[in-house]
């Protein structure tokens, strides 16, 4: 017994020693939140820029009144699992409301999109199924299939030349589900959902899209990708989050009734794992019927997208195109981009270092996102500090 806790121990320090010594070691640090953008950390008031409160929900009166008043209401855990006793009534609400906006039968509220994805995927597909996922599709989707023990070609990055041969060439006795993030949480691009739904189709194969980051962003009213190309019809399963653009916590699938009615009945992360707690519930439910009722929200988040883009670009920095407020700054070097992410916190912005594994080894980059929170001058001013910082570094002077 001793002689494994010893090596236990001689396991764990070589691998934080190896983390520490290649740069990938990752520590949390402490933040206290003043307002949607606005964080005290080190005993500083800093701007938040590596949040995805893309809408900037989490601190408005609405919500948070909506969030106390459940609570006060109903408690604060659930206390048991949907088909026990923590089915509270606020559910049924939200899950109208979530199929409403994404113009499906039906949603499903899991505990997080973690949850959601790996449920639906494990749920749906078996041993004798394939998947074709994007190789940067989200770990939650990867970790689904691996749950599912199902076959899984990875096609390269947005590739649908690609996704097209690998359908032709591989079939199967069970289903085939391609599977996409809809928008790519380290990239901010948006998939070709378009012409997946035209494969789909022909290859006889299922559409299933992750809307973690597109919820609340991107199309018509922020109601994902899908309204993005206008191809609801064509899309089985859109997987989406309470916990970026909706403010709050928790995961959902929408499609059919009679999906929703198979999950409840067959999505193990679902079935063994406590309901959210009502004011989770009742702040996300509040969320979205803001956004559904004002759509200044969602067009300022968009200017704010377009102006930090440019201020970027203009001032040379390596700015892939897009339209999402995901904004990755490419590096490159992991080390000098954890640099860069230090030198901006020193002077009070707050951006996440992405480096591998949540990113291929050479692209290390700053994620910087945008909220409909930050004002024009905010805006200005990280631009400003973020440019400078990466010139100081001998960052963007290539591109
Ligand atoms: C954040 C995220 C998830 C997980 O959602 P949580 O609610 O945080 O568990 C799933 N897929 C993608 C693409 C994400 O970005």
């Amino acid at each position: 017994m001793w002689k494994e806790v010893l090596h236990l121990h001689e396991f764990l320090l070589a691998e934080v020693t190896r983390l520490k010594q290649t740069g990938l070691y990752r520590k949390m640090d402490v933040f206290e939140p003043a307002a949607a953008v606005r964080v005290h950390c080190g005993g500083r008031n800093c701007l938040m820029f590596a949040s995805n409160n893309y809408l900037g929900l989490t601190h408005h009166p609405a919500v948070k009144e909506a969030a106390v008043a459940a609570t006060m209401a109903f408690g604060t855990g659930s206390g048991g699992a949907r088909l026990t006793v923590g089915n509270h009534l606020l559910y049924d609400r939200l899950e109208d409301a979530l199929a409403g906006f994404k113009a499906t039968e039906a949603a499903l509220v899991f505990g997080s999109g973690f949850l959601a994805n790996i449920g639906v995927i494990s749920a749906l597909i078996g041993a004798e199924g394939v998947v074709f996922s994007d190789e940067l599709n989200h770990a939650s989707i990867i970790d689904g299939c691996r749950l599912a023990r199902a076959r899984v070609l990875t096609y390269r990055h947005r590739d649908t030349r690609d996704l097209a041969a690998k359908l032709a060439a591989v079939g199967c006795g069970g289903p085939r589900l391609i599977i996409t993030d809809g928008v790519f949480s380290m990239d901010g691009d948006i998939a070709p959902l378009d012409v997946i739904v035209d494969l789909a189709k022909r290859h006889n194969a299922l559409v299933m899209v992750d809307d973690a980051h597109a919820t609340g962003v991107i199309g018509p009213g922020g109601r994902g990708t899908a309204a993005y190309y206008g191809v609801e019809e064509q899309v089985h399963i859109q997987a989406g989050t309470l916990s970026k653009a909706l403010a709050a916590e928790g995961g959902f699938i929408a499609g059919s009734a009679l999906l929703v009615e198979y999950l409840r009945n067959k999505a193990r992360s679902f079935i063994f794992s406590t309901a959210l707690a009502p004011a989770v519930v009742a702040a996300a439910h509040t969320a979205l019927q803001l956004l559904a009722a004002d759509a200044s929200i969602i067009a300022g988040l968009r200017e704010n997208t377009l102006f930090l883009r440019q201020s970027l670009r203009e001032a040379g920095l390596k700015v892939a195109d897009g339209e999402t407020p995901i904004i990755p700054v490419i590096v490159g070097d992991a080390a000098k981009t954890v640099e860069l992410a230090g030198r901006l916190y020193a002077e009070g912005i707050i951006v996440s270092a992405v480096r591998p594994p949540s990113v291929p080894e050479g692209t290390s980059r700053l994620r910087i996102t945008v909220s409909a929170a930050h004002t024009r001058d905010e805006l200005a001013a990280a631009a400003r500090l973020i440019v400078r910082a990466a010139k100081t570094l001998g960052i963007g002077e290539e591109s």
